[in-house]
């Protein structure tokens, strides 16, 4: 079948490209957020004019500008989204990829909304994108296109602590939220908590401990406690931990690197890792830290020992294994490939990775599917916990750190005193140590996502539905239930 010729970007670089796995007829990615909330839609208490006001965008900012490249001046475009300001600020990252477009950043922004709704992080949705191949602009050329990204939105006023807050997304990470930072302030140089107007931040700029590898663990968290229900162990054959699973990742960025190791320290095999331009496989299990220092240096995991390499890297996405963890971009599981699908639970660490077809496939096979809007919050919950720590210009533990740990010796005398035993060094070291920022944010997090896990599951139980439809339907009410009273809807005349 021939395929119109795709859109191209200011390098020439084509967008927009329908992924390899998803059918043309197949819905795009808003529409797909859109068709999902419709669905869960249908369980929740709230009146058709809510749900109508949670569906829809609340705003958007399209902004077009020169970039001088190689002596030729190239039109960046950028967007940000603010898809529900029900809770302030908005919230949510911005994405460097030459297949940005509006409906992209307005479906991610929805996602955010909902996301945040389901962990309890008191944020609207936000997000944003510019079109552009990171890998192909110079750092000083990556610096300027943030930091006029960030003039257009200090402008615009589509920033600020209470206003609208990014993060790192695919193709951005520490750095350009420095440069964000830094921007901002130049422009706001009488706000004390102008370090709160971006998250994931470099520690030296007031990040939080934690905040890198929180995507990553979030969805080591989530999965964990969705083998452990005795419904999906039963409905998967699945002994129930993550220890002794096979693994296969797709994507080995920011989430699927972090979130590969965290699966590998617990006791699982990482049996297969997939890159866009090919895949390593051993059944055995990959050694995580030795494969990313491979692709550092090399720039592809070809060539890399005691592994095969698959030219063809979509179909690693078929193997068996007991847990496929898409942690790369969006619609990588439609039509085509669905149906092929081996691993018995579907992780969703990416955003939107299978479309509503393929969604409905899987679960007709039997697939258990964790659904992006809960999976992947770990990185929206530690960018709130780093957000409150810059409003309170205080770092996790400090204050209470040397308190606990002097409680707990008083405590431990006793104990020793009733036990007729001294304790070791080692062992009272352990026992009084008081915890680090990390340790805090860890905790954390690790509560957040057993509460959203528990409360997503109960819901799934009690209505008979899946579980997107029953992260969804909380989120919606949730939702709900803060915007009623408010003030923000006119129902009547
Ligand atoms: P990243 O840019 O760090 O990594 C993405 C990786 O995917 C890269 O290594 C890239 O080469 C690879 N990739 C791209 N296309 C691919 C393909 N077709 N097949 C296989 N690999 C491919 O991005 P990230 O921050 O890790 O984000 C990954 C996903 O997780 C995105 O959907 C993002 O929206 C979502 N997410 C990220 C965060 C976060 O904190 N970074 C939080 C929530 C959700």
């Amino acid at each position: 079948m021939c395929c119109p010729r795709p859109a191209c970007g200011p390098l020439g670089v084509p967008v927009g490209l329908t992924s390899e796995a998803v059918e043309s007829h197949e819905p795009k990615f808003l529409k797909a957020v859109e068709m999902f909330f419709d669905r869960a839609a249908k369980y929740c208490d709230a009146s058709p004019e809510v749900l109508k006001h949670i569906k829809s965008t609340d705003s958007v900012l399209s902004v077009t500008f020169p970039m001088e490249k190689d002596g030729k001046t190239l039109m960046i475009r950028g967007y940000r989204s603010q898809h529900s300001r029900h809770r302030l600020p908005c919230k949510g990252g911005i994405r460097y990829s030459s297949a940005v477009d509006l409906q992209e950043v307005e479906a991610l922004s929805a996602l955010m909304t909902y996301k945040c709704a389901v962990v309890d992080v008191p944020f609207g949705g936000g997000k944003g994108g510019i079109m552009i191949d990171p890998k192909e602009w110079t750092e000083a050329e990556l610096e300027r296109i943030t930091r006029r990204f960030t003039l257009e939105l200090c402008q615009k006023n589509f920033i600020g602590p209470g206003v609208d807050v990014p993060a790192p997304d695919v193709g951005t990470g520490p750095r350009e939220m420095g440069w964000i930072a830094d921007t901002y302030r130049n422009f706001n140089p009488q706000d004390v908590n102008g370090a709160a107007c971006v998250t994931g931040k470099a520690l030296s700029l007031g990040g939080v401990r934690g905040r890198t590898e929180a995507t990553g663990l979030g969805v080591y968290y989530g999965v964990r406690e969705f083998l452990a229900f005795p419904e999906v162990r039963k409905q998967i054959n699945h002994h129930g931990k993550v220890e002794g699973s096979t693994v296969i990742v797709q994507g080995f960025g920011n989430v699927g690197y972090w979130a590969s190791k965290f699966f590998e320290a617990n006791g699982a095999l990482i049996t297969g890792v997939v890159e866009h331009d090919a895949a390593v496989y051993n059944e055995a299990g990959l050694n995580v830290e030795q494969l990313a220092q491979w692709r550092k240096e090399h720039g592809t995991f070809r060539g890399f020992p005691d592994a095969k390499v698959i030219d063809e890297p979509m179909r690693l996405l078929e193997a068996e294994c007991d847990v496929l963890i898409p942690a790369a971009l969006e619609r990588q599981i439609g039509l085509r490939n669905a149906h092929k699908i081996k691993a018995k639970l579907i992780g969703e660490a990416a955003n939107g990775p299978m479309t509503p077809g393929a969604d409905e496939v899987l679960r007709a096979n039997g697939k258990v599917i964790v659904p992006d809007l809960l999976l992947n919050a770990g990185g929206v919950c530690v960018s709130y916990f780093e957000w409150a720590k810059n409003l309170s210009h205080l770092r996790f533990g400090r204050m209470t750190k040397r308190w606990d740990e002097r409680s707990k010796e008083q405590l431990l005398v006793l104990v020793e005193g009733n036990a007729g035993r001294p304790l070791s060094e080692v062992e009272r070291r352990q026992l009084i140590h008081g915890a680090e920022e990390h340790e805090l944010v860890y905790s954390g997090l690790e509560d957040t996502m057993i509460v959203a896990c528990s409360e997503t599951h109960q819901t799934a139980i009690a209505k008979g539905i899946d579980y997107r439809t029953a992260a969804l339907a909380n989120s919606i009410n949730k939702i709900a239930a803060s915007l009623s009273g408010s003030g923000s809807i006119f129902t009547h005349a």
